[in-house]
């Protein structure tokens, strides 16, 4: 296990690891397949599905900062849970997922139960009674996602692995939102930690991978032979890409972070935003356990906006340092609304339950100055209230 921090950890991975020729930076290996040294001899890597340095030396990155056993890269972050499921679940399994899971993990757990792949319950991992009540039908396997998306809704990881060791789950936690820079599931009872790459870990916004990391080692043999299994480990340039973009994870985090606690202390102050989820902020539901079980809270953000549909749209239209877009945890900020871009694969109803409104708006706080993003706000809905003032 290593004895330093998650910065120094992605700074330093894989650094002067070339024999060959001493290259400080690891290179990258597009070869698809690799000799063997003689007859019978297997080498370590024989074909890139199975195995290659470079989705090797970013699997012992991500291990490492998780505190794991071993890791397994894919490639996307949907394949890493679909490679969970695979590798688990039978017909007459159940797994729990939260009932506000990311929008494609829903999509994915739903239609496969319809095909009569496993059963699926979405619970309230926040409500006890309904978490215990699932947990009585016994499941296989526990997805938790803290914090939530896009709610930033927050669960007790300690306490849900310890109740479903009593069952005899297994429990993976996706850490998408927070990266083992400020949360390490693993240390807190989980089995596994999931993440999609594609957010902070690559952090750039220019690569989609996934990965699925381990406690132990019969989880990551089982897991690396379904992977090569199915098909869905990761690509060479993926990897390299990924790499490069963890070197930097610490410092970005860090800055994510300190700016989206500037833009909550001036959304606080507007008249268009009502509600505004976070776990920094004292009177959020989950702050006591986010103070417990995380190091830092994160840079995502989402709020209700009080003013019309209409204005809400005059608004996002009005941004020119948030773009419109889908996905988050890279470079740039960017400003979603779910109900029609990232979750409205949910369908209505399911939208409800989750407590996912038309009115909701999700910031991902990228690493532009933060006086410039607030001035950017600032003339949004100075022009949505004015041009309402006009029309009174
Ligand atoms: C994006 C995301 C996923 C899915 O990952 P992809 O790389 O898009 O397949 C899963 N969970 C969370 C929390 C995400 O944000």
């Amino acid at each position: 296990m290593s004895v330093h921090k998650p910065a120094t950890i992605a700074v330093r991975t894989g650094i002067e690891s070339d024999t060959q020729f001493h290259a400080v930076v690891p290179p990258i290996y597009l070869s698809t397949n690799y000799g063997f040294p003689a007859f019978g001899e297997v080498p370590k890597y024989d074909y890139t599905r199975s195995g290659n340095p470079n989705r090797g030396l970013l699997e012992n990155a991500l291990s490492e900062l998780e505190s794991g056993h071993g890791a397994v890269v894919t490639n996307c972050g949907t394949s890493a849970i679909n490679l969970w499921a695979t590798a688990f679940l039978g017909p007459t399994d159940i797994i729990i997922a939260p009932h506000d899971c990311y929008g494609g993990t829903y999509r994915l757990f739903n239609t496969r139960a319809q095909k009569g792949d496993f059963k699926v319950f979405f619970v309230d991992q926040s409500n006890p009674d309904a978490l215990a009540e699932a947990l009585s039908h016994k499941p296989k396997l526990i997805l938790i996602e803290t914090p939530s998306n896009p709610l930033v809704r927050v669960v007790d990881i300690e306490q849900i692995c310890r109740q479903a060791k009593e069952v005899g789950a297994l429990v993976a936690v996706d850490n998408t939102f927070l990266t083992p820079v400020f949360q390490k599931p693993l240390e807190l009872g989980a089995d596994f930690v999931i993440h999609s790459t594609t957010k902070y870990i690559n952090g750039h916004s220019d690569v989609i991978g996934g990965v699925i990391i381990t406690k132990i080692e019969q989880h990551t043999e089982e897991l690396s032979w379904w992977g090569n299994c199915i098909g869905a480990t990761g690509t060479p340039f993926d990897s390299y890409m990924t790499l490069r973009g963890i070197r930097t994870l610490g410092a970005r985090m860090k800055i994510h972070e300190e700016s989206a606690g500037t833009l909550l202390n001036y959304l606080i102050e507007q008249p268009l935003v009502g509600t505004i989820y976070h776990p920094s902020l004292p009177e959020h539901p989950g702050h006591e356990i986010a103070k417990k079980q995380q190091s830092g809270f994160g840079a995502m953000l989402s709020f209700e906006f009080t003013g019309s549909f209409e204005q809400l749209k005059q608004f996002v239209s009005a941004l020119k340092l948030f773009s419109l877009a889908e996905s988050l945890g890279g470079v740039e900020s960017l400003i979603c609304h779910p109900a029609s871009m990232t979750h409205r694969a949910m369908g209505e109803v399911a939208l409800e339950e989750a407590g996912v409104s038309q009115q909701l708006l999700r910031i991902s706080v990228g690493l532009e100055d933060t006086d410039d993003l607030i001035a950017d706000l600032n003339q949004a809905f100075a022009q949505v209230i004015h041009s309402n003032q006009e029309q009174c």
